[in-house]
C-alpha cells in the first residue's frame, strides 16, 4: 500500500511524497529541499529515492541538499537530461517497482524534450505535461509531440489519479470555460474546485476520467472545441495547436 500526499513548494508547486507503511518514502520533483526536509523530519521518514520528471529547476533544485542529507538515496530521471545528479536513468517503456508496486516509464516530450512520466497501479506522476484543466507550455517540444504525449495519457484508465506538479487548476478552468461555456461537467467541476480552494485545500489529484470530460486540451476531437478555435479542420492536432497558441495569449 502506498500513501501519497503533497508538499507545497514555492507559490504553486506540489512535491509529491510516496510513503510505505514502514516510514520509507520516495519524493517526486523536489524543486526545493527545505519543505521536504521539514516533512521528513516531522513524520520521521527515511528518503529512499527521488523521481524526476524533467530538468526544470522548480523540479530539481532541491536535489543536492536532499542527497547531502540522504547520500544513499537513488535519483531516477530521464536519460536525455543534463542533470548529472541522476544516477538511475530511465528509458521509454522501462518498468521498475516502488515498494512492490510496478510502474512504467513513458517519454512524454512537449513541455521539454526530456519529459517522462511514471505510471503504475492507476497512479500517474506527470510533472508539467498534463495539468488539471490544462497542459504545460511548449518550451522545447513541438505541438505534435505534446499532442501525442497527451493522447497517451488520455488512454490510461479513467480512474487513474493525476498527480501533476502545479496548482494551476482555477486559472486553467477560466480558460476552459471560455473554450466550452456550455460544458456542464466543467461547470460542476469549477464549483467543486472553487470550494476546495476556498478551504485552502489541494485541487489534486484529478483523474484521467475528469480531465477527459473538462480539459479542452484532451477534447480537441470535440466539435465544441473545434468551433471555439474557429477551425473547420478535421485534424485534432491542428485544433490542439490553435488551442495551445490561444492559451499562451489568454
Ligand atoms: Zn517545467
Ligand atoms: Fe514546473
Amino acid at each position: 500500500m502506498l500513501f501519497i500526499s503533497s508538499i507545497p513548494a514555492f507559490y504553486d508547486n506540489y512535491i509529491w511524497i510516496i510513503e510505505n507503511e514502514n516510514k520509507h518514502c520516495y519524493i517526486v520533483d523536489p524543486g526545493d529541499a527545505k519543505p521536504v526536509l521539514e516533512r521528513l523530519k516531522r513524520d520521521n521518514l527515511h528518503l529512499d529515492a527521488i523521481l524526476i520528471t524533467h530538468h526544470h529547476r522548480d523540479h530539481t533544485d532541491g536535489l543536492e541538499t536532499l542527497l547531502a542529507h540522504f547520500p544513499n538515496s537513488r535519483v531516477y530521471g530521464p536519460s536525455s537530461t543534463d542533470i548529472s545528479i541522476i544516477n538511475h536513468t530511465l528509458c521509454d517503456g522501462e518498468h521498475f517497482t516502488i515498494y512492490n508496486i510496478s510502474f512504467t516509464i513513458h517519454c512524454i516530450p512537449g513541455h521539454t524534450r526530456d519529459h517522462i512520466c511514471y505510471y503504475g497501479n492507476e497512479m500517474l506522476f506527470c510533472g508539467d505535461t498534463l495539468f488539471s484543466g490544462g497542459c504545460g507550455r511548449l518550451f522545447e517540444g513541438t505541438p505534435e509531440q505534446m499532442y501525442n504525449s497527451l493522447s497517451l495519457l488520455a488512454s490510461f484508465p479513467n480512474e487513474t489519479k493525476v498527480f501533476c506538479a502545479h496548482e494551476y487548476t482555477l486559472s486553467n478552468l477560466e480558460f476552459a470555460q471560455t473554450v466550452e461555456p456550455d460544458n456542464t461537467e466543467l461547470q460542476l467541476y469549477v464549483k467543486k474546485v472553487n470550494a476546495l480552494r476556498k478551504k485552502g485545500e489541494n485541487s489534486l489529484p484529478s483523474t484521467i476520467g475528469i480531465e477527459k470530460a473538462i480539459n479542452p486540451f484532451l477534447r480537441t476531437h470535440q466539435p465544441s472545441v473545434k468551433r471555439a478555435v474557429n477551425t473547420t479542420t478535421d485534424s485534432d492536432l491542428e485544433t490542439f495547436t490553435a488551442l495551445r497558441r490561444w492559451k499562451d495569449e489568454f
